[in-house]
C-alpha cells in the first residue's frame, strides 16, 4: 500500500505542499509548465484524463443498473412484487397447472413501468447536463503560448491562469504576476473586504486569508489583472476540502417536487386503507375456498394500490421541467437549475439594469457642452462619418480664433484620452466596437472632429484610476509631449472623465477658451442646467476635467504595486478643471416596450435600476412605459439615509431608481421581499453577485456579464435582453400551467380507478356483479388496473405537459408562491371527475350483466370487458377536460398534436386488448360488439359533458376564467 504514491507523475500535487513559500518561477518548473507559454494543449488534455475534471462533486456518475433498479425501489412496488411471489408460491404448491397468467402479466407490466421510468428519468437527466454546459463557467488560459478560454471543468494543474476583473478563480493557483489584483475570498474565507495579491513568496505558512500569493477556486477576481500557476483542481482544492467536509453535492428537491412528494405520500396512505377495504369487502363476498383465491383477492389490493398511486409523477415532473427550461434556451434564457422555472413563474416585480438590457447600449454622442457654448454631432451609430457643427458650421471651418474650439479638442479628446474603447471597421464594411459602448462614442466623435491624429501625436498615457460603478468616474495619467519644463520634464496631466454630478464635486476651476477660471456657484448651476436639459431628452451625460499634476506628484501617488488605486491614486483627482460635457444617445431597444406591456399586463411591476442620471432614466423609462408622465425617479445616495419603513414606503411608489451603485441592489430587493413580492434582478458586474444571490431570480448578462455575476445568476440572458426576461416568465407560467394540466389529469384519473373498485365492490349486489360463480367477485381484474394504469397515465400525461401556451397565461396576476400547485377548486374537480368515471363505468358493467339495476344478457367477462373500456375511454375524454380548469375543452381543441396522438396510441390499444386473442388470454378480456364499443363511448363521453357544465357553472359563477384578463396590477405611476 505504501508505495501507491510512487505511480504518480511529479506532477501530481502534493496536498500538504505549502506553494505559497515557493518562489513563483521554482512553482512552474515543479509543475511542468512554462511561465510564459503555458502548458502544450496535449499536456493539457493528459493531466485533464489523469486527475480527471475540474469539479467539486467527485462522485461518479449513477451507473444504468442501479438507476434501472432505483425504479423498483417504490414500497408499493415492492409489495406488488411480494404479492407476484405468492401468488405464483400459490400457483406452484396448488399443482402448478398451466400458466399463472396474473403474475407473469402483472410482473411485465411493472417492468415496462420501469423502463419507461428509466428512460423518462434519463431523458430528464440529459437535459439537465445540456442545460449545465450551456451555463459553464469558462477560464482564461495560456496553451502553446496562446491565450484562450476553456471550460473551467478542463482547467488542470499546471495550467497558466489569466486573471481579469469579473472572472471566477477557477482552481487553485499560486501567483506570477498581478497588477492591481484584488479577490474577494468571502466564499472561502467568510473575511468580506477584498484582499489585495500579489506575487511574492511568503516567509513561513499562514491561514489561508493570508495567502496573499495564492488564489483559490471558487473566489472572485474583483479588480486587475494577474497570471498564475495552477497547483490544485477539484476536490483538491480549498474549496474541495469544504465541499468534501459539508457534502453539499446532495440535489434539493424544488418545493414543487417537495409537494407532489407529499401528495403521493398522502394518496399512498388512503389508498392502502380503501385497499384494505375492499379486499376486505371481496373476501367477504366472495367465496373463497383455495390458496389461489386469497392470492387472487391479495393481488387485486395490491394492484388497486399501485394503480391509484401515481408513481410516474415526479418523472414526468422532471421530464416536464427540463423539456421547458431547454424551450427556454431555445429563446436565449439559461435556467440553471429545474427550481428557478417555478419562482420565474411566479416574478412580480422585475427589476432591471438600463443600459444593453432596456436599450441597445450602441451609445452615440450628439452634443458636446462648455462654458461658452454647444456643438452638436451628426451621424449615428459608430462609424466616424458625421461632422461636429457649431451653429451649423463643421467645427474646423470656425475662426480658429473661436475659443469653443480648443475646448472642444479638450471635451473629446480628453474623452477619448480617458477610454479604452476600439473602433473597428469589419470586413463586411460595418463598424463595431471593442470595449465600452460609452468610450467608443468620444472615439467616434472625436474621429468625426477629425482630432484623433493630433492627440496620438501628443499625449502617451502612463497610468489609470480605473471606472467602477460605485465611482462613476475614471481617471488616466498622460504625458504631455508639447509642454515640458526648463528642467526638460515632460508635462503630466491627469484627464477624469465621469458622471457629471460626480465630477462637478471633484472639480474647482473650469476652463474658457484659453484660460482656466475658477468655477462658482453660479457656474455649476449652468452646468447642472446643461446636464439636466440633456438628461431631459433620454441623453446620457458625462463630464470630462483635467489638472495638470506636479512634478514628482504622480509618482507619490502610486501604490506599492505600481497602480493608482490606492488613496494616494484617489488624491490626484481632486482639485480638477471642468471642460466640458457631452450627451450620448442610446435608444430603447424596440421590443422592450412591448415587453413591458406584457409584464403589466400579467400583473408583473417593472422596476428600472441604473447607474445613469435621473433624468434620463425617468426620461428613458417612459419611453419605454415603464412609468406614467409625472412620476418620479429616486436616486441611489436618497435610499442611503433611509430606515426599512421609509424604503419599503419608496419601493411601493417609485420604479425608477437612478445612480444606483451595485450595494442600494441589495437594499431594494430586501424591501421588496419585505413587501412579499417575487423579485428578478439583473446584474453584470462583480458587485452585483450578492444582490443576483439574494433576489428570487438573479438575472445574468450572457454577452457583458462577468463570470462571477453568471455563477451567481439563476438565469442567464444570452441576448443582454430584457424582453427575454419577460418571455421566459411567461414561459415559466406555462410550464406551471402545463404541470397543472397533468396533475388534474392523473389525480383524477386515479381517483375514477379507486373509486370504481371501491364502489364496485360495495355495491357488487345491485349491480348484479355476485351470484355468477366466482371466487373473487370485483368490477376490474388486478391486470385490467395495471393496464389502465399502464396505457392512459403516462403519454397523455407527458402530452399535457408540453402544451403549447395560451394567450391567457400573461393575464393573470402572478402566483404567489405560497399557493399550493393543487389547491381546493382543483381537489374538488379531481374528486367529482373520478365520481363520473366511476359511475359510468359501473353503469357499462350493470347495463352488461344479469341482475342489477339495468337488466343486462352478458356474461361477467363480457360485461368487466366493457366496464374496463369505459373507464379507459372516459380517461381518454377527460384528458380533454384536464387542458384547462375553466375554460372549454372545445376552445383551441387540435393545438397539441401530441396530445391527439397519445389519446390515438389509447385507443388502439384499447381495441387491441379487447380484440387480441393472446391480450384476451392474459387481461381476461372478450371481444365486444360495435354496438357495446359504441354504447361504451358514450358512456365514457359523460365525462366530458359533465365536465363541461361544470366548467359553465364555474365561469358563470365568476371564477377567474383565465381567458379574460383579470384586473391589471396598477404599476406605480406616481
Ligand atoms: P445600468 O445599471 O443601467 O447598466 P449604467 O451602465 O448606465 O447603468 P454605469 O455604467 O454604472 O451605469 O454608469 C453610471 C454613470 O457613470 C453613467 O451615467 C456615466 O455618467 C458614467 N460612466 C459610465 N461609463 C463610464 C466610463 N467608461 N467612464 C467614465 N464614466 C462613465
Amino acid at each position: 500500500m505504501g508505495h501507491a504514491a510512487s505511480f504518480s507523475t511529479p506532477v501530481v500535487a502534493d496536498q500538504e505542499r505549502d506553494w505559497a513559500l515557493v518562489d513563483g518561477p521554482e512553482v512552474a518548473t515543479e509543475l511542468g509548465t512554462d511561465p510564459e507559454h503555458g502548458l502544450s494543449s496535449a499536456e493539457a488534455a493528459t493531466r485533464l484524463a489523469q486527475h480527471g475534471p475540474n469539479e467539486l462533486d467527485a462522485e461518479p456518475p449513477e451507473p444504468a443498473w442501479k438507476r434501472l433498479a432505483r425504479q423498483f425501489s417504490d414500497p408499493l412496488i415492492h409489495l406488488l412484487l411480494a404479492a407476484i411471489v405468492i401468488s405464483v408460491a400459490a400457483w406452484w404448491f396448488e399443482g402448478a397447472q398451466g400458466l399463472p397468467v396474473d403474475a407473469v402479466v402483472i410482473l411485465l407490466i411493472v417492468v415496462a413501468n420501469a423502463i419507461i421510468g428509466y428512460v423518462q428519468e434519463g431523458k430528464a437527466a440529459d437535459a439537465v447536463a445540456a442545460l449545465q454546459r450551456m451555463s459553464e463557467v469558462t477560464a482564461g488560459v495560456v496553451r502553446d503560448g496562446q491565450q484562450l478560454r476553456v471550460p473551467a471543468t478542463e482547467v488542470v494543474p499546471g495550467d497558466l491562469l489569466v486573471l481579469a476583473e469579473g472572472d471566477s478563480v477557477p482552481a487553485d493557483a499560486r501567483l506570477l504576476r498581478a497588477s492591481s489584483l484584488q479577490v474577494a475570498e468571502a466564499s472561502l474565507t467568510g473575511e468580506s473586504q477584498p484582499v489585495t495579491k500579489s506575487p511574492a513568496t511568503l516567509a513561513e505558512h499562514v491561514p489561508l486569508g493570508d495567502r496573499t500569493n495564492m488564489v483559490f477556486k471558487g473566489t472572485a477576481v474583483t479588480q486587475g489583472l494577474g497570471r498564475a500557476v495552477v497547483t490544485e483542481t477539484g476536490m483538491g482544492t480549498e474549496m474541495g476540502h469544504i465541499a468534501r467536509m459539508l457534502n453539499e453535492t446532495e440535489q434539493e428537491s424544488t418545493p414543487l417536487e417537495k409537494e407532489i412528494a407529499g401528495v403521493g405520500k398522502v394518496l399512498g396512505r388512503s389508498v392502502i386503507v380503501i385497499a384494505l377495504v375492499v379486499m376486505g369487502a371481496v373476501a367477504l363476498t366472495s367465496d373463497i375456498r383455495t390458496a389461489q383465491d386469497a392470492v387472487d383477492v391479495l393481488l387485486l389490493g395490491v394492484s388497486l394500490a399501485v394503480a391509484a398511486v401515481p408513481e410516474g409523477l415526479p418523472a414526468i415532473l422532471s421530464l416536464v421541467l427540463s423539456i421547458g427550461v431547454q424551450a427556454m434556451s431555445r429563446r436565449n434564457a439559461i435556467i440553471k437549475s429545474l427550481s428557478s422555472v417555478e419562482t420565474l413563474g411566479s416574478a412580480s416585480v422585475i427589476c432591471s439594469d438600463k443600459t444593453g438590457t432596456l436599450t441597445r447600449n450602441e451609445m452615440t454622442m450628439v452634443r458636446v457642452r462648455s462654458r461658452s457654448g454647444a456643438a452638436e454631432i451628426s451621424g449615428v451609430g459608430y462609424a466616424p462619418e458625421g461632422d461636429v457643427l457649431v451653429e451649423g458650421s463643421p467645427l474646423l471651418e470656425q475662426d480658429p480664433e473661436l475659443d469653443l474650439r480648443e475646448e472642444d479638442i479638450v471635451v473629446l479628446s480628453g474623452g477619448t484620452l480617458a477610454s479604452d474603447a476600439e473602433v473597428r471597421q469589419e470586413e463586411d464594411g460595418s463598424w463595431s466596437v471593442i470595449g465600452d459602448p460609452t468610450e467608443a462614442a468620444f472615439v467616434v466623435a472625436e474621429q468625426k472632429a477629425g482630432l484623433t491624429q493630433r492627440r496620438q501625436e501628443r499625449f502617451t498615457r502612463i497610468g489609470e484610476v480605473p471606472f467602477t460603478s460605485d465611482r462613476k468616474m475614471m481617471s488616466v495619467v498622460v504625458e504631455d509631449a508639447d509642454h515640458t519644463d526648463a528642467e526638460g520634464r515632460v508635462q503630466r496631466t491627469l484627464v477624469a472623465k465621469g458622471a457629471p454630478d460626480v465630477l462637478l464635486e471633484h472639480c474647482t476651476r473650469a476652463r474658457e477658451g484659453e484660460r482656466v477660471v475658477d468655477l462658482t456657484a453660479a457656474d455649476r448651476e449652468q452646468v447642472e442646467r446643461d446636464v439636466a436639459e440633456m438628461s431631459d431628452q433620454a441623453l446620457r451625460t458625462l463630464a470630462v476635467a483635467y489638472r495638470p499634476l506636479e512634478p514628482g506628484e504622480y509618482e507619490a501617488a502610486l501604490a506599492g504595486d505600481g497602480s493608482l488605486d490606492g488613496e494616494a491614486g484617489l488624491a490626484l483627482e481632486e482639485g480638477l478643471i471642468l471642460v466640458g460635457t457631452v450627451g450620448i444617445i442610446d435608444p430603447p431597444r424596440t421590443e422592450a416596450a412591448e415587453a413591458v406591456a406584457e409584464a403589466h399586463r400579467a400583473g408583473i411591476r417593472v422596476v428600472m435600476i441604473t447607474g445613469d442620471h435621473p433624468a434620463t432614466a425617468l426620461r428613458i423609462a417612459q419611453e419605454l412605459g415603464i412609468v406614467g408622465q409625472g412620476a418620479r425617479a429616486v436616486a441611489g445616495p436618497e435610499l442611503d439615509g433611509m430606515d426599512d419603513a421609509q424604503l419599503r414606503e419608496v419601493v411601493r411608489e417609485v420604479s425608477v431608481f437612478a445612480r444606483v451603485a451595485p450595494e442600494h441592489k441589495l437594499q431594494l430587493i430586501a424591501a421588496l421581499q419585505a413587501e412579499g413580492q417575487i423579485v428578478s434582478m439583473t446584474g453584470d458586474g462583480v458587485n452585483d453577485a450578492p444582490a443576483l444571490r439574494k433576489a428570487d431570480i438573479g438575472v445574468a448578462m450572457g454577452v457583458t456579464g462577468t463570470e462571477v455575476s453568471k455563477q451567481a445568476a439563476d438565469m442567464i440572458l444570452v441576448d443582454d435582453n430584457f424582453s427575454t426576461i419577460v418571455s421566459a416568465v411567461r414561459q415559466g407560467r406555462v410550464i406551471f400551467a402545463n404541470i397543472r394540466k397533468f396533475l388534474r389529469y392523473l389525480l383524477s384519473s386515479n381517483m375514477g380507478e379507486v373509486l370504481t373498485m371501491f364502489l364496485g365492490v360495495m355495491l357488487a349486489e345491485y349491480l348484479g356483479l355476485t351470484g355468477h360463480g366466482e371466487a373473487v367477485v370485483a368490477p376490474l381484474l388486478a391486470t385490467q388496473i395495471l393496464w389502465i394504469n399502464l396505457v392512459t397515465d403516462s403519454a397523455p400525461a407527458l402530452a399535457m405537459g408540453i402544451d403549447p401556451e395560451t394567450e391567457d397565461v400573461m393575464a393573470a396576476r402572478p402566483r404567489p408562491l405560497s399557493e399550493r400547485v393543487i389547491n381546493t377548486r382543483m381537489w374538488t374537480g379531481i374528486l367529482t371527475i373520478g365520481l363520473v368515471m366511476a359511475v359510468v363505468t359501473l353503469l357499462a358493467l350493470d347495463m352488461e350483466l344479469p341482475g342489477g339495476l339495468v337488466e343486462g344478457h352478458q356474461s361477467v367477462e363480457n360485461a368487466r370487458t366493457a366496464a374496463f373500456t369505459t373507464l379507459v375511454l372516459a380517461q381518454l375524454f377527460n384528458a380533454l377536460n384536464s387542458r384547462s380548469e375553466t375554460v372549454s375543452a372545445f376552445h383551441r381543441l387540435f393545438t397539441n398534436r401530441w396530445l391527439w396522438l397519445s389519446l390515438a396510441f389509447g385507443l388502439v390499444s384499447q381495441v387491441a386488448v379487447v380484440h387480441v386473442p393472446f391480450l384476451q388470454a392474459a387481461f381476461g378480456t372478450e371481444a365486444l360488439t360495435l354496438d357495446q364499443w359504441l354504447k361504451c363511448l358514450a358512456l365514457a363521453s359523460c365525462v366530458l359533458w359533465f365536465d363541461e357544465l361544470r366548467k359553465v357553472v364555474l365561469r358563470w359563477r365568476g371564477e377567474p376564467a383565465p381567458a379574460e384578463p383579470t384586473p391589471r396590477l396598477e404599476p406605480a405611476l406616481t
